[in-house]
């Protein structure tokens, strides 16, 4: 299936992990990247693929309702965690939005701070950070 890429974005080889998402032109310091787009699933769906699927690409809009990215996905679901990332998710009238949280060079790796995900607690992290947590969830 093609991909309908969100613009500014670009897919590419991960220094962090498989596939990435990276800057094709500049976004400024605390403004919109993209929209995180994907198929509408329930919570149960969502336990559904969690169990069954090697990849996830799921993302929580709220308690109940996810979206996971590997349908209909605009290039964002391939963003990458990192534990010092350049973005972060908001929430915003029903819409997941990644957001700049520094100015974003076209070439950059974006990569946002998962906190909590679907993935294990003990899923390890290979952001290469010097800041690294070594977990993708922040396990409080
Ligand atoms: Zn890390």
């Amino acid at each position: 299936m093609k991909l309908n890429l969100a613009p500014g974005l670009t897919i590419g080889k991960s220094p962090i992990n498989g596939r990435g998402c990276f800057a094709s032109h500049f976004f400024l310091q605390g403004y919109k990247i993209a929209e995180y787009a994907g198929e509408r699933i329930s919570r149960r769906e969502v336990a559904r693929r969690v169990r069954t699927r090697r990849k996830l690409r799921i993302c929580a809009l709220n308690p109940y309702w996810s979206l996971d990215g590997s349908l209909g996905g605009n290039g964002t679901h391939y963003i990458n965690h990192s534990c010092a990332p350049n973005s972060y998710m908001k929430i915003h009238h029903g819409h997941i939005l990644f957001m700049a949280l520094r100015d974003i060079n076209p070439g950059d790796e974006i990569t946002c701070d998962y906190i909590s995900s679907y993935h294990s607690d003990a899923k390890k992290c290979r952001c290469r950070s010097p800041i690294c947590r070594g977990t993708i969830n922040k396990i409080v």
